[in-house]
């Protein structure tokens, strides 16, 4: 094998590692306005289950997760229990782990 031909197979198991792990629901489904009822109104990614908040209408916009124009306005009630559903999802992992 070349070196040149090495390098390249480093960086592109980098890349694709990090690509993964993003994809991996390593980035989080919910950003930081999401809870913030200051931040607008609710929205969720009907595709990955982004969650975040917005003053102007994020309906068709593209998420800033998966990239798909999901985005989808949902109620306060809806914002709450997805955030829940989030919380018990990472209680489980964690206690899985242990
Ligand atoms: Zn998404």
């Amino acid at each position: 094998m070349k070196r040149r031909d090495f390098y390249k197979l480093i960086l592109g198991t980098t890349v694709g590692v990090a690509g993964v792990t993003l994809l991996g629901g390593c980035a989080s489904k919910i950003s930081r306005e999401a809870r913030d009822k200051k931040a607008g109104d609710p929205f969720r990614c009907s595709k990955c289950g982004y969650l975040t908040r917005s003053k102007v209408s994020l309906t068709l916009r593209r998420c800033p997760r998966c990239y798909t124009k999901n985005m989808v306005a949902i109620s306060e009630e809806d914002m709450a229990r997805f955030l829940a559903e989030e919380a018990a999802k990472k209680d489980a992992k964690k206690t899985e782990k242990k």
